[in-house]
């Protein structure tokens, strides 16, 4: 199969090396915080018998404000607690934190992160399975691109070594689970020929696969040519390959509609 590869127009972002620097710190304190409490956490935790065995919005928000006041002190803002319950319960409502400044969106994710690979370590330990669970959205999209584990949408993809099998990888919690490895993973098309491999020498190692049918994108890291620690940071910093990718698909994919 000869796979229709393109290139990718990217924007170079100068500032990366910085948003390293701070997300490597915020990083650590999660790493600590994990290593400390989460011992007592997962005992808080408790996985359902069906995918998604545990939902964000189930994850206890204790644990999560726990969290975020580390990540918040270390950042040397200080806020009430009561001010961060409020804020969670409106989250937890509407998932939004247009509201909040940047970089307390950052550190609020970064703590649900944190806690939700909680969950996710357990339901490794538990050897849960993704196995027939395809939650599909009312115009059928997301087909096996919902995690098992916390429920939230991964277009992150991974060719594993050395077969290349590809998974998804959750940048939620952190769970993988096995897809098909051709196809769009949005539309569910198995049309091979429809997906467009996108590349920028920038990031090797990396495609962005876009579907000619949906005009949707996955990312797909290819773990046989790119080593990655942390596939958080890995999806961040690669972030200009959606920005190109998603302009790409409005110039090139005629929509259906
Ligand atoms: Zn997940
Ligand atoms: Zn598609």
């Amino acid at each position: 199969m000869a796979a229709k590869k393109g290139k990718l127009d990217v924007t170079e972002d100068e500032t990366i090396e910085q948003a390293f620097q701070k997300y490597q710190l915020l990083k650590q304190i999660v790493d600590q915080w994990q290593q400390e409490r989460g011992p007592d956490w997962r005992n808080v935790l408790s996985l359902t018998e069906k995918p998604p065995y545990l939902p964000v919005r189930d994850l206890p928000v204790k644990a999560i404000i726990e969290l975020w006041k580390r990540l918040n002190i270390a950042a040397k803002v200080e806020i009430p607690d009561s001010d961060l319950s409020e804020i969670m319960a409106q989250f937890n409502k509407d998932q939004n934190t247009a509201d909040l400044d940047a970089e307390m969106s950052t550190r609020l994710h970064m703590a649900i992160r944190g806690v939700a690979q909680l969950a996710c370590e357990m339901a490794n330990q538990k050897g849960v399975t993704a196995h027939k669970f395809r939650q599909t959205a009312p115009d059928g999209a997301n087909t096996g691109m919902r995690c098992p584990v916390c429920g939230e949408v991964s277009i992150l993809a991974v060719l594993t070594s050395p077969e290349g099998k590809r998974v998804m990888h959750c940048t939620l919690c952190g769970f993988e689970w096995p897809v098909k490895r051709v196809g769009c993973l949005h539309c569910g098309s198995e049309d091979a020929k429809q997906q467009i491999y996108l590349q920028n020498e920038s990031f090797p190692g990396i495609e962005m696969v876009v579907c000619r049918l949906c005009g949707q994108y996955c990312k797909e890291i290819n773990a046989r040519e790119l080593s990655v620690q942390d596939y958080v940071w890995e999806d961040l910093r690669t972030l200009p390959l959606n920005y190109a990718a998603e302009l790409w698909s409005k110039e090139h994919v005629k929509k259906l509609h």
